[in-house]
């Protein structure tokens, strides 16, 4: 079938670890076993939204509208099947045995067969064995969406078959303390006001140094050094803010997300930056950013703050 993925923002969750699953999806690649470990809501509404991806009839998927999405909501899609252990207070190996009985047939639709556990923490020792040769040898179209609260709750046989990825990290796409930023750069420049100048005047070192950083052509001292001076009279705090803004732009342009770009002013400058690094790294060093924001508020120097950012950050980049 020739669909194509939604994009990343409508993920109902974001965390960072998940733009790797989407970068698989987006490749044509579903791994066979997934894992999610985080708050149940959260887990919900994402292996929902994953199961219409994975048995949506439109494009790009999920629609959330078509008839195989819509029996995904009301759970009765034939080929999706739930094994829900935080309802059912645990889970036993008869209900195991269950599911694989469902998951012996051969899907309704043609597509993917998909099961989703919720609770594997939750699964008795025997259940768990029992699931082990479903996740070791999977007919081919069956994928498995599983949930944990806790990671630690989780059968080391059953965590090494599965790829594991965290959802409890903030998303990267809420933003709960904006900046006042002048309102569309357009704008901005027409009306000089003071606190918007202070911005107007950061930007252009700023993308001076988000292009050193992710070239990684100056190290990391230095870089702390370079944005210090750059701030001006801006605050760290805002700084900061309107750097993990700018990243954002050249993330979302390396996803090809052009709705989401803030900087319009700078399209050009966006895409050659997108090249420097693979989205997932430039998640990382946003993730870092906000990390320094938030160390702001503790008694640690500023400049030996944003030291240990670029620090991180580089190595970051490098490890990605
Ligand atoms: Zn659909």
């Amino acid at each position: 079938m020739n669909r194509t993925l939604g994009p990343f923002s409508q993920w109902p969750v974001k965390s960072e670890s998940l733009l790797d699953l989407y970068h698989r999806l987006e490749q044509g690649v579903v791994p066979h076993a997934q894992l999610f470990v985080g708050e149940r809501e959260r887990s919900r509404k994402l292996t929902e939204y994953l199961a219409k991806y994975l048995v949506c009839t439109e494009s790009p998927a999920p629609c959330g509208e078509c008839a195989a999405c819509r029996a995904v909501t009301d759970g009765n899609h034939p080929d999706v099947h739930v094994l829900d252990g935080i309802a059912a207070g645990g889970i036993k190996t008869a209900a195991v045995e269950a599911l694989q009985g469902r998951l012996s047939r051969r899907p309704h639709a043609g597509g993917a067969l998909v099961y989703i556990i919720h609770g594997i923490d939750k699964a008795t020792p025997a259940a768990a064995n029992r699931l082990l040769k479903t996740l070791e040898e999977p007919a081919l179209p069956v994928i498995a969406l599983l949930t944990a609260v806790h990671a630690r709750g989780v059968l080391p046989t059953i965590l090494s078959r599965t790829f594991t990825y965290t959802i409890d990290a903030g998303d990267l796409w809420e933003d709960p303390d904006p900046p006042t930023l002048p309102a569309s750069d357009a704008e901005s420049s027409t009306q000089p006001e003071e606190p918007g100048d202070v911005f107007a005047a950061f930007v252009p070192p700023m993308i001076q140094w988000t292009r050193s950083c992710l070239s990684r052509s100056v190290s990391p001292l230095e870089l702390a050094d370079m944005f210090m001076k750059s701030a001006g009279r801006l605050s760290p705090a805002d700084a900061l803010q309107l750097l993990s803004l700018w990243l954002r732009d050249v993330m979302h342009t390396a996803l090809g997300q052009s709705a989401y770009i803030r900087f319009s002013d700078f399209t050009q400058e966006l895409s050659e930056q997108a090249k420097l690094a693979t989205p997932a790294q430039i998640a990382a060093v946003v993730e870092r950013v906000l990390d320094a924001k938030v160390r702001l508020q503790s008694h640690i120097a500023p400049l030996l703050n944003l030291e240990q950012m670029c620090i991180r950050v580089q190595r970051g980049l490098a490890n990605v």
